[in-house]
C-alpha cells in the first residue's frame, strides 16, 4: 500500500466504496487521515464496515469540517449532473479530487526518484500499459503496474528509489487529478466516448490532453484530429524535444512509426530502427501496432531510456491480455482467438482487419445501435459467420447474401461448429484457419460480462478433442 501522507490529522471524505475507493480509504488513515466513508448503496458501507473503516451518511454533515472529498472515479462530477457530495463539497469550499491527485501530491511529498508512466486514450490504454509494464519488467526494472487495470493504484507496493510505476488512466480520474505532472504521458487517441459524462467530445479530449499537456514528456497518437491539436499546441508550448508523435499508418508525419513491420524512431532527418514487430501473435492488428509504438516512444521518454535491443527482446515476449485479440491455443493448424472484449463494431473491426481470411466468426449478443453494417467491406475475409443470442436475426438480415451464417443460439453450439467447420476448411484454403470469438456486442442477455463470455470460450476450446494451449489466461 501507498501511505498517504498529505492529509494526517486532517479530516477526509471518501465517497464511493468500490475496490479503489476502499483502497484510498485504507492508504488515507495508514498516513494519518482521520477518514469517514460514504456511499448510496449498502453493499459500498458494508464492504468499507468489514474493512475496519468509519462510515457515515454525510447528508446531513457539515463539511466545513473535511479537507477534501475523495471521489471514486465512477461518480459524476459534472455531467449529467454532479453528484449530491460534489455539491455539498463544493458549496463548503471543500476540494474534491481522486486516488490519481493523492497519489502525485505524495510521489512529490516524498519526492523519490520514481519515474510515472500515465497512460489513457479511448481505445487501446490496458494493453499499452499491460505492455509497457512488461517490457519494463523483462529489462530487469522494479516496476508496478495498475489503476484503471488490475490493482488500485494506492493499493500498490510503495514509492522506493527506482521504483517505475505504470498507471492506466481513465478520463474520469484525470479529471479528479489536477496536478497529474507524470514523468511520461502517453494519450494514444480520442473518439467519441463516454459523453454522458463528459458533456461534449471536445471537453472530453480537454481532460484527456491534461495528463500529456503536465507531463515531462509526452507521448501523442496523430491519427486523430483531437490529439494531433494536443500534439501541436504541446510542441508550440514546450518544444519539440518535449513530445514523441507516434502513429501506425505508414504515410502519417511522426516520431515514432511502423515500416517494413518494425518500430522506428524519426528524429531531426534521421531515422532508426528500434524494434521488431513482424510475427508477434500478441500485438496483431494496426491498432496494436500503434500500442507499441507507444509503448516504446514512452520508454526511450524515461529519464533513464530504455534501450532499444531491450525493447526488441520485450516485444516477443508479450503474452497480450485476455480478453483482447487472446490467442488461446490450436486444434491442428486452427488458431482460436478470444477477442470476447470486442463488445462494439468499432473493436471487431481491428479483429477482422488483423487476418487476411479463412475466419471463422463467432458473433452476437446483445446488439448496439448500428449493428455490424460498418464491417461490410470486411465480409470477403469471413469464411463463415455463427450467430448468437438477442442480435441473431439484425445480424443475419445484414450477412445474408454476402457471407455464409449458421444460426447456433449458444456460445457452445457456435464453438463446436467453428471448429468443425474451420477443421474442414483446410483443403485449398489460402490462410490458416482461425475461429475467432469477436462478439461485436455486450453479453449482458447470456453472460455476465464479458470476462465471462471469453472465460466460457476459453473453456469450451480447450476441451475440443486435439486442442493443444498456448498459455492459461492472464
Ligand atoms: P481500453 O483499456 O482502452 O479499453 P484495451 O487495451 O482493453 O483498451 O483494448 C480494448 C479493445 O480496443 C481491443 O480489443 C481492440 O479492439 C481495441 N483497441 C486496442 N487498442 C486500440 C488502439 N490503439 N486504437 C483503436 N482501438 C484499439
Amino acid at each position: 500500500m501507498i501511505r498517504i501522507t498529505s492529509f494526517a490529522g486532517k479530516r477526509v471524505a471518501v465517497f464511493g466504496l468500490g475496490a479503489s475507493g476502499i483502497a484510498t480509504a485504507k492508504a488515507l488513515v495508514a498516513g494519518g487521515a482521520n477518514v469517514v466513508c460514504c456511499d448510496d448503496n449498502a453493499s459500498g458501507l458494508q464492504a468499507a464496515a468489514d474493512a475496519g473503516l468509519a462510515t457515515a451518511d454525510l447528508k446531513e454533515a457539515n463539511w466545513a469540517v473535511y479537507a477534501a472529498l475523495i471521489l471514486a472515479p465512477g461518480v459524476p462530477l459534472t455531467h449529467p449532473e454532479p453528484h449530491w457530495t460534489v455539491r455539498a463539497a463544493r458549496l463548503a469550499g471543500v476540494e474534491v479530487i481522486g486516488d490519481l491527485e493523492l497519489f502525485v501530491r505524495e510521489r512529490r511529498l516524498q519526492d523519490f526518484d520514481v519515474p510515472l508512466i500515465a497512460i489513457t486514450g479511448t481505445n487501446g490504454k490496458s494493453t499499452t500499459t499491460a505492455l509497457v509494464g512488461h517490457l519494463l519488467r523483462e529489462a530487469g526494472r522494479d516496476v508496478q503496474v495498475g489503476g484503471n487495470i488490475g490493482t488500485a493504484m494506492l493499493a500498490l507496493e510503495p514509492f522506493v528509489p527506482g521504483r517505475h510505476y505504470v498507471i492506466e488512466c481513465s478520463s474520469y480520474q484525470i479529471d479528479l487529478a489536477p496536478s497529474l505532472d507524470a514523468s511520461v504521458g502517453v494519450l494514444l487517441n480520442v473518439t467519441p466516448d463516454h459523453l454522458d459524462r463528459h458533456g461534449t467530445i471536445e471537453n472530453y479530449a480537454a481532460v484527456k490532453a491534461q495528463l500529456v499537456l503536465q507531463a515531462k514528456h509526452a507521448v501523442i497518437g496523430v491519427d486523430d484530429n483531437y490529439c494531433r491539436a494536443i500534439a501541436a499546441k504541446l510542441i508550440d508550448a514546450k518544444g519539440a524535444d518535449a513530445v514523441l508523435r507516434i502513429s501506425s499508418r505508414p504515410e502519417a508525419m511522426c516520431d515514432v512509426g511502423v515500416e517494413d513491420g518494425d518500430i522506428v524512431l524519426r528524429r531531426d532527418g534521421w531515422e532508426s530502427t528500434i524494434a521488431g514487430l513482424a510475427g508477434i501473435g500478441s500485438l496483431r492488428g494496426a491498432h496494436n501496432a500503434e500500442n507499441a509504438c507507444a509503448a516504446a516512444a514512452a520508454l526511450l521518454s524515461l529519464p533513464q531510456p530504455m534501450k532499444p535491443t531491450e525493447i526488441d527482446a520485450g516485444l516477443k515476449t508479450f503474452p497480450g491480455l485476455a480478453h483482447r485479440m487472446e490467442q488461446l491455443g490450436r486444434v491442428g493448424q486452427t488458431l482460436f482467438v478470444n477477442d470476447s472484449k470486442a463488445t462494439n463494431a468499432d473493436s471487431t473491426e481491428k479483429a477482422l482487419l488483423s487476418f487476411k481470411g479463412n475466419i471463422f466468426w463467432i458473433l452476437g449478443g446483445k446488439p448496439k445501435a448500428g449493428g455490424i453494417a460498418e464491417l461490410v467491406p470486411y465480409f470477403d475475409r469471413v469464411a463463415k459467420a455463427y450467430l448468437i443470442g438477442e442480435a441473431t436475426e439484425d445480424f443475419a438480415a445484414t450477412l445474408e447474401g454476402k457471407v455464409k451464417f449458421d444460426r447456433c443460439g449458444t456460445l457452445e453450439a457456435a464453438t463446436k461448429a467453428a471448429a468443425r467447420d474451420a477443421a474442414a476448411s483446410l483443403n485449398g484454403a489460402s490462410a490458416e484457419p482461425v475461429v475467432l470469438l469477436s462478439p461485436a456486442c455486450a453479453s449482458f442477455d447470456q453472460f455476465r460480462n464479458f470476462e465471462v463470455r471469453g472465460d466460457a470460450f476459453r473453456a469450451q476450446v480447450a476441451a475440443l478433442p486435439g486442442f493443444s494451449a498456448f498459455r492459461s489466461g492472464a
